[in-house]
Order: C-alpha cells, then sequence, then structure tokens
C-alpha cells in the first residue's frame, strides 16, 4: 500500500505537488482544492487530456467543449489500448467502444457497443445535441455517426490484434453467472481475464470553467475480451459518469458491472449534495461496492469527483489508481489515488 505520510513527508498544510510521471498522495484532510477553470480526469493519460482541456478553459471557453476535446486525446493515441482506437477487442475480436458526455444542464449523450468509430466521445455529443435520445448502441449507433459524417474505419491495430490472439492462445474464459465471482478476480497474469486487476483503464474527465459550469466525459473500449455486447458503466449515465450543476460531478474506472450495480457516479454526487467531501463521497462510494460484494475487494474500481467549488477527490479498492489534476497554477499533475487495499 502507498505509504501517503512518505510521500507528503512533513507537510501536513496541504497535498504535496510533483510533476507528471511521478505520484503524489491527496491531502489527509479531504482532498484538493484547485482554482476555477480546472480539469481533472483518470489514469496517467489523464495528464496529455487535460492539456487539450486546459487549452480551452484558459480562454474561457466551455467546460463541454474542454472534455470532449480531452477525451479525445487518448481515444487517438495508438498506445493506449482501453480507449477509442487500438483499444482492445471483446472475446470475438471487435473493438467496440463505449462513451457518453454531459453537460451543465443536465444535457447528456451516450454511445455504447460502437464499432468503427474513432471519437465515440464527439458521438455521444452529437446524440446529446442532435437527437431527442440520449444513448444509440451497436449498428444504430454506428449508422447515426456515418449520418453524421464520422468516417467508419477499422479500428483493430495490428498490435492489438496480436495481444488478442495471444489471449486468445491462453485464455480459460468461460462466463459465469454474475452472481459469482467468475473471472473477475482470478487473472493471473498482466491482462489476464475480463475484469482483472489489469485489465481495465477508461477516461472520465471533469471539467469547472471559468463561468462556474461543469461538464463531464467519459470514454473507454471497456474491458478486453469482454462478450461481445457487452457494455460497461462508461456510457450509462449515473454509473460511469454524472454532472449536477448546483453540486458536482463525477466518473469512474474499473470493472463497469459493479458501477453499474450501485449507479455509481450518481451516488458520489448525492452524497456531495447531501454535504460530503468529493473524497469521502469516493470513499463512500467504494465502500458500497465492497458491503454487497465483498469479493470485489479482488477487482479495481475507482471513483473522482469534483466539487461545484473545485474540491477534488478519489477512492478506489485497490492501490494503484491515480489521476491528473490541471487548473492555472498546477499543470501536469498526477495524484496516486487511495484505496482500501
Ligand atoms: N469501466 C470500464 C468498463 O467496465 C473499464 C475500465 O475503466 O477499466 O467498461
Amino acid at each position: 500500500m502507498l505509504n501517503r505520510r512518505g510521500l507528503i513527508g512533513a507537510s501536513l498544510a496541504g497535498p504535496a505537488i510533483i510533476g507528471a510521471g511521478a505520484a503524489i498522495a491527496a491531502d489527509e484532510a479531504g482532498g484538493i482544492q484547485l482554482t476555477k477553470p480546472c480539469v481533472i480526469s483518470t489514469w496517467d493519460f489523464g495528464v496529455p487530456a487535460n492539456q487539450a482541456a486546459w487549452a480551452i478553459l484558459s480562454k474561457g471557453g466551455r467546460a463541454l467543449d474542454a472534455v470532449e476535446a480531452g477525451a479525445r486525446i487518448p481515444e487517438q493515441d495508438l498506445k493506449n489500448h482501453s480507449v477509442g482506437r487500438a483499444g482492445y477487442p471483446d472475446r470475438d475480436g471487435h473493438v467496440s467502444l463505449d462513451a457518453s458526455i454531459m453537460d451543465e444542464q443536465g444535457n447528456c449523450g451516450a454511445v455504447a457497443a460502437l464499432e468503427h468509430i474513432a471519437h465515440p466521445i464527439s458521438v455521444a455529443r452529437a446524440v446529446m445535441e442532435k437527437t431527442p435520445h440520449v444513448l444509440l448502441v451497436g449498428p444504430g449507433a454506428l449508422q447515426f455517426a456515418q449520418e453524421q459524417g464520422f468516417p467508419r474505419e477499422e479500428l483493430l491495430t495490428p498490435e492489438s490484434r496480436a495481444a488478442w490472439e495471444a489471449w486468445r492462445k491462453e485464455a480459460k474464459y468461460a462466463p459465469k453467472a454474475n452472481s459469482e465471482i467468475g473471472d473477475y478476480g482470478k487473472t493471473s497474469g498482466q491482462l489476464g481475464t475480463p475484469g482483472g486487476k489489469g485489465n481495465h483503464d477508461t477516461i472520465g474527465m471533469l471539467a469547472l470553467d471559468a463561468h462556474g459550469n461543469l461538464s463531464g466525459a467519459c470514454t473507454t473500449s471497456g474491458m478486453a475480451w469482454k462478450l461481445r455486447g457487452r457494455v460497461g458503466d462508461s456510457p450509462i449515465v449515473g454509473a460511469g459518469l454524472y454532472v449536477d450543476n448546483e453540486v458536482g460531478a463525477a466518473t469512474s474506472t474499473g470493472v463497469g458491472e459493479e458501477v453499474i450495480r450501485n449507479v455509481g457516479s450518481f451516488l458520489v454526487v448525492e452524497l456531495m449534495r447531501q454535504g460530503r467531501s468529493p473524497r469521502d463521497a469516493c470513499k463512500e462510494a467504494v465502500a458500497r461496492i465492497l458491503k454487497k460484494k465483498p469479493w470485489a475487494k479482488d477487482v479495481q474500481v475507482g471513483f473522482l469527483a469534483l466539487s461545484k467549488t473545485g474540491e477534488v477527490g478519489a477512492w478506489s479498492i485497490q492501490k494503484g489508481f491515480s489521476y491528473a489534476l490541471c487548473d492555472a497554477t498546477r499543470q501536469d499533475r498526477l495524484v496516486a489515488g487511495e484505496s482500501f487495499y
């Protein structure tokens, strides 16, 4: 377990902040205070994503535009195998993407099990802005995207195909009923079976703009090697993402089934509404998952939250969850999230 005391040393006045590439610890007293405008996002690839968002926020731009621009960075990163193009495929070799976006007025849009479109976050925004609907899935989402002018492309890169073929050789994947731990936690290798500790990483991004408005975006290729048609938490509004401009915003990463069961991001925001700090709200949401399914301690779920006043908090089941921060004084920061295990 990360020794947070060791990392922050003798300084109890606030969080220690150091550069990208090294993780820091959150303030023991309960989270990190950013100044407006600001943007935060999950995992280390949130650092360059935040930079793209910051280019918009720092000029007085809208949080919605910032989170869309930021989320597109890992979507187009060929080295990123958990978001967008080059994402690892499902069990049958199809790259299948999930994304959602939500603005300060409570408008939202999402796509699930979308294939052949490199920027699902932008399709999610088009669903929000150009249809009366919230969620489009599978072939219908693809049809809509193409009608909107998004190019149809092959998203499975040679590298991702090779990883999938290597997994198939070793795989003993036989999904069990979801009342059992199934294959979730029984991963031995770095990627292992769907939902294993090394088999995750979604970008969830939350921004507060100079006008005091919040928006969020969440985009992923989901669990590698998932069953065809499986949809995770990321495109489910309230699970993988939720924004309430009166209170704050939250997003999640990790095994989406556990997040959906607990409507995780909505829960975090509602706990904040009741007065919890973002950190305590995230901690409680993770605790709920563990209370209902104690075996979930063997998988990873992380929540990240941003309050209306710029306070940041996070919590995860397992150590290793990190998140990136960016405001006028803290650019390119990566923070080690706190966890139960
Ligand atoms: N939450 C995503 C899903 O379940 C994956 C992840 O963040 O690891 O599809």
